[in-house]
């Protein structure tokens, strides 16, 4: 719990996400990154369709606070639509509301997110919104049911740890749904925060939602939780049609293949760009092991873990505090 804090705040940390940008690829954030450019994550996505496995894929960036920030994601993410049109890309579009301006204007955000959609409309790609932390759910639902009253190529995510994600998988049944366990940081009273408590609530709105759902993307790393899943298909006599596992990009990779090979439907998360930092102190957060991902770059592989998490904190913690001064 001390190091899931740990990395929850250094998450949040602005000058650590700006030293992070600049510095952090080279460090190897290469290896859950597919890339700086829309070039580079292009050919990552087509070694992983040539597997049998898609993508959808995370122009990196969130909780922006200027105008042309958003504006410049925007562009950004148009172009990978482009692009996944251009090269018959097997994918479909993860964003951010916070990415494309929903900390600054709630009508601003929403017309970012409908030039998206409609293009992505055009082309018959799928744009799924991410949800990120409690602060910004309603909002998000909200923009979420706005697209959806003129759009079907849009779907969303449930968050299991939310006590109000049974009532939304309810409401939002007869669309695409990624379900999660759930990322960010939240407080007693509105999430559930025993480990248990948020892996019981996950299988049940699995479970609700392969039986009454339209397509199910259940996105985990949690092997339980596939091979529960996997049990309970067959008991239901469930199309694999129906549902695909998820993973993100660079983690169980063995995994990620073996599902894919006993023919599954497997979609990978690629996140690509600079802006790598929050996202990688999450994934820390949930699992500390996770440093071994960077280790493995930066300290040719012998180092183990309790050294590599020791370096990168003291190193984060002398960043910050030269900012300080
Ligand atoms: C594709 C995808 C999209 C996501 N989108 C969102 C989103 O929009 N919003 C959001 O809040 N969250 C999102 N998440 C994050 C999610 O909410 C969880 O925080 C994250 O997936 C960690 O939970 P878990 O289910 O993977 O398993 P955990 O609870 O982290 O792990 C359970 C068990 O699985 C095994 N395990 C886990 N990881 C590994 C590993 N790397 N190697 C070996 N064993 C492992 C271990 O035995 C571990 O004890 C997404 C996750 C994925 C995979």
């Amino acid at each position: 719990m001390l190091l899931k804090n740990f990395f929850m705040n250094l998450s949040q940390n602005k000058l650590l996400n700006e030293m992070a940008q600049k510095y952090g690829y080279k460090l190897g954030a290469q290896t859950v990154v597919a890339g700086e450019n829309v070039d580079e994550m292009t050919q990552s996505i087509k070694e992983l369709n040539a597997a049998g496995i898609s993508a959808t894929i995370d122009n990196l960036g969130e909780f922006v606070d200027r105008k042309e920030d958003a504006i410049d994601a925007k562009n950004q993410i148009l172009q990978v639509v482009e692009a996944i049109h251009e090269h018959k890309l097997d994918a479909h579009i993860s964003l951010k509301p916070t990415q494309l301006g929903l900390d600054i204007d709630y009508d601003f955000c929403l017309q970012n997110l409908e030039e998206i959609v409609e293009q992505a409309y055009q082309y018959n790609i799928f744009v799924n919104v991410d949800m990120e932390d409690h602060l910004h759910l309603q909002p998000s639902f909200d923009l979420v049911d706005q697209l959806l009253q003129t759009y079907d190529n849009v779907g969303t995510v449930i968050q299991a740890y939310f006590y109000r994600a049974e009532e939304d998988v309810r409401t939002y049944k007869d669309e695409r749904l990624r379900l999660v366990k759930g990322a960010y940081k939240e407080s007693e009273s509105v999430a559930y925060q025993d480990k248990g408590d948020i892996d019981r609530h996950f299988i049940e709105l699995i479970e609700y939602h392969l039986l009454h759902g339209k397509f199910t993307s259940i996105a985990t790393h949690d092997h339980h939780v596939i091979n529960h899943v996997k049990a309970f298909v067959e008991e239901h006599h469930i199309s694999k049609d129906k549902f695909e596992f998820q993973m993100l990009y660079g983690f169980r990779n063995d995994l990620q293949h073996k599902l894919a090979n006993e023919g599954y439907h497997f979609c990978t998360y690629v996140p690509f760009g600079h802006d790598w930092y929050g996202y990688f102190m999450r994934r820390l957060a949930e699992r500390p092991q996770n440093i071994n991902l960077v280790a493995k770059q930066v300290f040719n592989k012998k180092t183990n873990t309790v050294i590599a998490v020791g370096t990168l904190a003291f190193l984060l913690g002398r960043l910050s505090k030269r900012r300080k001064k």
